[in-house]
């Protein structure tokens, strides 16, 4: 069986290898075992049930709570050379009519739908009849309500083990707590499932964390990074989706809107210009992202605070799916947290406690100092194997430990002293930076001995100082005004016996900014010219075909061929990513593309 498992993948997707557990989880499907599946996104969960299913003999089902899902699988699925087709509420009965005559002759290897039309009763008696080889499960965490995503529709696959006592079910998630697990087996009633649960760092992605300060500028940054590249910029409210959008368009940015307050139409219309790449960057709230499997977006930004590291993973981690590089930078103001528990102040008592616990995490995340992928992985209950990422912010150097922290750290305390315990973060900055402002007049704390004490720097940055010692420990925040108090902890620091951890951003210019590790390995014997011109190739092709450009070739692909510089069919099937239909459809337009390029580098050396 592993023999065949290697040749399908090789002859369908061009892969030579196994990414972690996947090799684990098409072992478990082939031997009629049950299985719950948790990796990443990007983890390459779609290959562990589409590779069997092609292996096996009979017709594969696969399970998808969104049509948008099933169509882009359907379409990749399509683009490999496999038999794969959907059945759903937009097809017009002579194309469900279509689908029903090809799992009647046989030739049909997965089916795509949802869990309605599955247990809908017509069709459960049709499959009984048909010969299915196992039920995969996609998106399973939909199945339970510890879940972020619930659906009821899912609930009743809990019918399914009744009805086909006999047939394999595997259920895939990228949910990473151990309830929703449980809860999926018992939920499916599986039965003795074979448990596979993976790493959930995610290397290809850079975390970045900054004070929210110019947004409108911060965000062009990030963009002017990943020119003429996809990428997701994520708002708390609509309109401030529709001003960054407005800000963005005015300097030229390709960029358009996506909230809840627009028409259906018009939300349907921007998500197809992103996915066809007819525009670059999409400004959003968090309705969108669900049912995007566009694998190729470069950076998510966030320019507000999310209400917990669960919401922050899901939605940063639609950046980079292909594997390769991508940035997830955080945009966040110390106002953020207020205004979280201020919504929440009118949940129950029980669930205020989780969401404030949940929300204090996200913020020592934003605030403190240390490595993001470990706390995200810590998070997640597991530690990261080596000692740096070489992928955020904290260990790829953009971030300095100031030397004199203990000082500076003195003289913010001595400051919250000075002012009797009695005011929050914003207000002991000013007094600290020497601000003229009324207030501190009015109140004559120009007079302490603690005024004006770090006056050489921003008032910024002494904010984001408060911040990283509150989420040290060091200062507590009380109250409905976060009114700032020395801790226990907090006064070993004034008595000379602990130091704090300071961070401070780097110059932009600063010779020291690294890449992060999978940039650079992705990047490695890359010709970026080529890579550009093969991109502009992958476009056209996509346009003609009417599919999204990443279904085409997906990123990784297109750099191993800006790598390798194939010249004739044999070697462009060595590229990664490429399979044999990929190679009979698109091999001769790209060799002839790559060939163009060359003569047209030497006739132009300096182009
Ligand atoms: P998930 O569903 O877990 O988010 P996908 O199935 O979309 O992940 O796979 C993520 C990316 O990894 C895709 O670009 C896919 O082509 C690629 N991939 C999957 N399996 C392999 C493999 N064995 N070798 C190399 N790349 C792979």
């Amino acid at each position: 069986m592993l023999q065949k498992i290697r040749a399908a993948l090789s002859n369908y997707w061009g892969y030579d290898s196994f990414l972690p557990l996947q090799r684990e989880a098409m072992d478990a499907v082939c031997n009629g075992r049950d299985s719950i599946v948790v990796l990443p996104t990007g983890g390459g969960k779609s290959l562990c049930f589409q590779v069997p299913a092609v292996t096996m003999p009979g017709l594969t089902i696969v399970v998808s709570p969104l049509i948008s899902l099933m169509k882009d699988q359907v379409d990749a699925l399509t683009d490999c050379g496999i038999a794969a087709m959907r059945i759903d509420s937009s097809m017009s009965p002579d194309e469900r009519d279509n689908v029903i005559s090809r799992i009647n002759d046989r030739s049909l290897k997965l089916l795509y739908l949802s869990p309605e039309r599955l247990l809908s009763d017509g069709f459960i008696d049709f499959l009984k009849k048909s010969q299915v080889s196992f039920i995969a499960i996609d998106e399973a965490h939909c199945v339970s309500m510890w879940g972020h995503d619930f659906r009821p529709e899912y609930r009743q696959l809990g019918g399914l083990k009744n009805i086909f006592p006999d047939i394999t079910i595997a259920a895939y998630t990228a949910t990473a707590t151990e309830q929703v697990r449980k809860d999926i087996a018992l939920q499916l009633k599986l039965k003795q499932p074979e448990t596979l649960v993976g790493l959930f760092d995610r290397p290809n992605l850079v975390y970045k964390v900054r004070t929210r300060r110019s947004i409108l500028n911060q965000v062009c940054a990030v963009i002017d990074r990943y020119k003429h590249e996809s990428g997701v910029v994520y708002c708390i409210r609509r309109k401030d989706v529709d001003s960054l959008c407005a800000g963005l368009s005015a300097k030229g940015y390709s960029v358009a809107p996506y909230h809840a307050g627009m028409s259906d139409q018009d939300r349907k219309t921007n998500q197809e210009l992103f996915i066809n790449e007819k525009v670059n960057t999409i400004v959003a709230t968090i309705a969108f992202g669900m049912g995007i499997d566009k694998s190729n977006v470069r950076y998510v930004v966030h320019t507000g605070m999310p209400k917990s590291l669960e919401n922050y993973q899901q939605e940063s981690g639609r950046a980079g799916r292909d594997r390769l590089e991508a940035e997830c930078c955080l945009f966040y103001s110390p106002g953020d947290y207020g205004i979280w528990k201020g919504l929440m102040r009118d949940m129950p008592e029980h669930a205020q406690e989780i969401a404030m616990t949940k929300l204090n995490g996200i913020y020592s995340y934003c605030t403190g100092a240390i490595c993001r992928h470990r706390e995200i992985s810590r998070y997640f209950g597991q530690d990261l194997e080596k000692d740096s990422c070489d992928a955020c912010d904290v260990c790829l150097g953009e971030l300095k430990c100031i030397k004199d922290a203990m000082v500076t750290a003195q003289k913010i305390l001595s400051c919250i002293i000075r002012l009797e315990q009695r005011f929050g973060a914003a207000y002991t900055a000013l007094v600290l930076t020497g601000s003229r402002d009324h207030r501190i007049l009015d109140n004559q704390h120009d007079q302490l001995s603690t005024y004006a004490l770090l006056s050489d720097y921003s008032k910024q940055i002494v904010h984001d100082w408060i911040e990283q010692l509150t989420a040290q420990g060091y200062i507590a925040k009380t109250g409905e005004y976060n009114v700032l108090s020395v801790t226990p902890k907090g006064w070993t620091v004034l008595k000379g016996n602990a130091t704090p951890r300071l961070l401070q951003p780097k110059r932009k210019d600063s010779p020291e900014l690294k890449l992060s590790k999978a940039a650079k390995d992705s990047w490695d014997g890359v010709d970026r010219g080529l890579f550009e011109a093969l991109r502009a190739v992958r476009s056209r092709i996509a346009a003609e075909k009417s599919i999204p450009a990443y279904i085409v070739f997906g990123d990784a692909a297109l750099r191993d061929m800006a790598r390798r510089k194939p010249a004739n069919l044999d070697e462009f099937l060595q590229v990664k990513g490429v399979g044999q239909a990929k190679c009979e459809q698109y091999g001769r337009t790209i060799l002839d593309a790559i060939k163009n390029y060359h003569t047209n580098k030497n006739s132009n050396p300096h182009t």
